[in-house]
């Protein structure tokens, strides 16, 4: 395949007019004269974006499925859903339910992993929850928010292939030790839904966390306890160099002025854009299912019934890039670290998350606009406007 005319985002250069090859799988050049005469497969992306392909590592759902109605048709649907929207690779994510729902949506990506999707890669799973803090639960089901016991951990780590990220409360009973075993297996783990003080957050760095799920979205801010003074998680995150952190960008989760705020202090490298979708995105507004929990899609985003708080976001990762871009103020550049790159690096992942001679041909080609024009996984188109 030739992808020729483009702006080619890499991140690390800006390429007008170059060629991108891809051939078995991999991008095997980039160059500004190649021969383009073989006249194969040639993709005229004139006067558009050519970018590495979204990486989500956080999405619970899209085109009316859920991670948790862990069957392969339901992530098949989840991944086009998500590849409609530039995302080349996901890891699906579950939310607090009974172990043995847990399980399954496990057993429904390890199968699903290994048989392939007609989408985005599904890279393995994320587990969000069950061990929360219900103080900072947000659209989690405090009914089965619970401690880490030895039965569960012994259960979990028989999937320690097939999970890439663990969302847990380090302040909650059994969670350091959940994060020692895990991280040692090379699992991101990730402060999530948590209500602890700074000085938890440094036990959790030593037992192996070295992220933060969502910043701003269920993590605790400085609190009085007997007139002290006592900084929280996103306190904690500012502060310690150790600690990534993702961001919902999708302009409702956080306003721009907290984006910014949050790139200037964690610099761009540590800042990972997630979609956190649920079921609805791709879908029309309504009433859905977060899990069990009836949540309503409105204005953009999806909200508790009460509307007390968002119950995640129903935007593809394009509008997140371009909320970055245009609402942010950031270069592409930046906004291809931060949608790919990023991503990558925490899940270890060489071959992905740059455009560059012998990585995946993992790309997603963007109109002026945003929309996306195409998705290209594994050098396969996957999805094409019109
Ligand atoms: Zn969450
Ligand atoms: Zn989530």
């Amino acid at each position: 395949m030739e992808i020729l005319g483009g702006t080619i985002v890499t991140p690390y250069r800006v390429l007008k007019n170059w060629v991108v090859l891809t051939e078995g799988g991999l991008i095997q050049r980039i160059g500004k004269d190649l021969d383009h005469s073989r006249g194969e497969d040639k993709i005229d992306a004139s006067g558009k974006l050519v970018l590495p392909g979204f990486i989500d590592v956080h999405v619970h759902g899209g085109g009316g499925k859920d991670t948790m109605d862990a069957t392969y048709d339901a992530l098949n649907t989840i991944s086009m859903a998500h590849a409609k929207g530039g995302t080349t690779s996901i890891v699906p994510a579950t939310v607090s339910a009974p172990l043995g729902q847990i399980v399954k949506a496990i057993e429904a990506v390890k199968y699903a992993k290994e048989k392939g999707t007609s989408g985005a890669n599904v890279l393995g799973i994320h587990l969000e929850g069950p061990y929360l803090s219900a103080a900072q639960k947000g659209a989690q089901d405090e009914r089965y928010i619970r401690s880490v016991s030895l039965e569960e951990l012994a259960e979990l780590t028989k999937y320690a292939r097939t999970i890439k990220a663990i969302s847990a409360a380090p302040e909650v009973d059994g969670v350091l030790g959940l994060a020692r075993e895990m991280s040692s297996k090379g699992i991101l783990m990730s402060i999530a839904h948590s209500d602890a003080t700074i000085y938890q957050v440094e036990e959790a760095l030593e037992a192996g966390f070295s992220h933060v799920t969502h910043l701003y979205s269920g993590n605790s801010f400085v609190k009085r306890i007997n007139a002290f003074r006592y900084p929280g998680v996103v306190e904690a995150a500012y502060l310690f160099g150790e600690l990534s952190v993702d961001i919902i960008a999708d302009g409702k989760h956080l306003p721009p002025y907290l984006i910014k705020l949050i790139i200037k202090n964690k610099g761009i490298n540590a800042v990972n854009v997630i979609t956190d979708a649920m079921r609805a995105a791709g879908m029309p507004p309504g009433n859905y299912k977060l899990g069990d929990q009836d949540v309503i899609v409105d204005q953009g985003v999806a909200w508790l019934p009460d509307r007390s708080a968002f119950a995640g976001s129903v935007s593809t990762m394009n509008v997140m890039a371009k909320v970055l871009a245009e609402d942010v103020g950031l270069s592409m550049q930046d906004v291809a670290r931060m949608t790919s790159t990023n991503g990558a690096s925490l899940l270890g992942l060489r071959n992905k998350g740059v455009l560059s001679e012998g990585k995946d041909a993992d790309i997603v080609i963007l109109n002026k606009d945003f929309s996306v024009f195409m998705t290209i996984v594994g050098g396969e188109v996957v999805y094409k406007t019109g």
